[in-house]
């Protein structure tokens, strides 16, 4: 017998290119202003901070190829082209050095946002979870294991390119934001971190396409209904 009050919700999971496997996921990291050009066009000064983090709930995920709703509550959903770190190990204190052996791989992700919402929240000194913790708020593509070089990240809406960086215009690259996380929290597999976006967020609207493309991955897909 389950010694569950009813039957427990599905495991929130990743595709994983060349595998029918998917990744189980167990919590979802986002970093904040992670390229110098996306924290100026809202005002920050990227040379003074440290990294800081928000997370999204584990069933906010969609794959990508999905059609969604136009979320509730907003006027103003924006997209946030970033790459996604999928970890298959963890830890607490972890060194930049050993970061790497801790990747499984890597996807194109999309941190979808309710832009109005968070500005509210910024104004009112409240929380960002209503503004990144939405249902279908974090749109992942497949995984691709192994490690990634650096490339192009894009943004495009209908086809027309909104961002484009490189990986490495990351402030924290990879390694940096994996140590600088487990100093706040026990990482684990399983876990995901989207490393921010770069500059050129905006909106997307309802029958709107939204891809997300990274040299060498698969794309993040979305299409708004
Ligand atoms: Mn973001």
């Amino acid at each position: 017998m389950s010694d569950y009050l009813f039957t427990p919700p599905p495991c929130p999971s990743a595709p994983v290119q060349g595998h029918s496997a998917r990744f189980p996921v167990r919590r979802i990291f986002c970093v904040g202003r992670n390229y110098a050009e996306h924290a100026r066009e809202f005002g920050n000064d990227p040379d003074r901070e440290p990294p800081f983090f928000f997370t999204k709930p584990a069933d906010a995920l969609v794959d990508s190829g999905s059609v969604i709703a136009y979320p509730p509550a907003t006027q103003d959903l924006q997209h946030e082209a970033e790459l996604v770190v999928a970890l298959s190990g963890g830890g607490a204190d972890i060194a930049p050095e050993a970061a790497a052996g801790l990747i499984f791989g890597h996807a194109a992700g999309n941190d979808l946002t309710r832009r109005d919402l968070q500005a509210e929240a910024k104004a009112m000194r409240r929380p960002w979870d209503m503004s990144k913790g939405f249902d279908a708020s974090a749109v992942i593509g497949p995984i691709r294991p192994g490690p990634l070089a650096d490339g192009a990240i894009r943004g495009l809406v209908d086809g027309v390119v909104k961002q484009e960086a490189r990986l490495s215009d990351m402030i924290w690259p990879v390694a940096d934001v994996i140590a600088y996380l487990s100093r706040l929290v026990t990482l684990a597999p399983g876990d995901l971190i989207f490393t921010g976006t770069p500059a050129g967020v905006g909106p997307i609207t309802r029958g709107q396409t939204c891809r997300i493309e990274i040299d060498g991955l698969a794309p993040a897909t979305i299409t708004l209904r």
